[in-house]
């Protein structure tokens, strides 16, 4: 199939993790708005300081915000041969747009991944989440510990952090905005006949297997 996909599930469900993994397989780029989101604070751009009030809380970025921000992404040349969307979309209406952005690309979206965990499972993962600043790499501090204890795998280096927005007040309210957004978009895809639902809780090499049946 050809490869504009989408990866879905709760925070904390194995989005990043598959990502690294579905990217550097197919060679296509890994399109996170979260990711997108945390370059802008970083570089203290308008737009970090406008999402990083959200974010801060565990709330969704305005959809007007994070529809011009993958417009305009989907817009470079590198998506031409496919992509992959982390985290987007999360609401009814940027799924629309993302409709209206693929007409205007004349592409379409082939499969959308919704990885499920529990929520219990999901609370311990971002608990114990750690992530590489240099190239965003993600670990586990039990399920899935670097090589070198605090030394990244990828890139060596030893700037692993863990997110401010992985403590347990945000988490709650995270999982809870994105439960409630989260069902029209999974009956859209599915209703579409491109929805693909894996298993999140086999262990990370055995749903990069899923995914790579499902993706061929
Ligand atoms: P998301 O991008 O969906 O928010 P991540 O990919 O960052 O989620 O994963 C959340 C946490 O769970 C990370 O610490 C990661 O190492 C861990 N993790 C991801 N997939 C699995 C899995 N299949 N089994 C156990 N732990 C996992
Ligand atoms: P993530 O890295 O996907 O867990 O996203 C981190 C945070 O960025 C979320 O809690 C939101 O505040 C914001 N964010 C990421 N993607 C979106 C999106 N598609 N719509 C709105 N907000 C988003």
């Amino acid at each position: 199939m050809n490869k504009n996909l989408i990866i879905t599930g709760l925070p904390g469900a194995g989005k990043g993790t598959q990502a690294e993994r579905i990217v550097e397989t197919y060679n296509i780029p890994h399109i996170s708005t979260g990711d997108m989101f945390r370059a802008a604070i970083k570089n203290q751009t308008a737009l970090g300081l406008e999402a990083k009030a959200y974010m801060d809380q565990g709330n969704l970025v305005p959809d007007e915000v994070t529809n011009g921000i993958v417009k305009e992404r989907l817009a470079e040349d590198d998506t031409k041969n496919g992509f992959l969307l982390d985290g987007f979309p999360r609401t009814m209406d940027q799924a629309q747009a993302l409709e209206q952005i693929m007409v205007e690309l004349d592409r379409k979206i082939d499969a959308v991944i919704n990885i499920e965990v529990n929520t219990d499972v999901i609370k311990a993962r971002l608990s114990g989440r750690v992530i590489c600043r240099n190239c965003g790499a993600t670990y586990h501090k039990l399920n899935h510990p670097p090589k070198v204890d605090g030394v990244c795998d990828r890139c060596g280096s030893t700037d692993l952090y863990q997110r401010e927005d992985d403590k347990p007040e945000t988490v709650e309210n995270r999982i809870r905005v994105n439960q409630e957004q989260s069902q029209p978009i999974i009956k859209f895809y599915g209703d579409k006949g491109i929805l693909h639902t894996v298993d999140g809780e086999i262990g990370i090499e055995n749903v990069f297997t899923e995914i790579q049946n499902i993706i061929g």
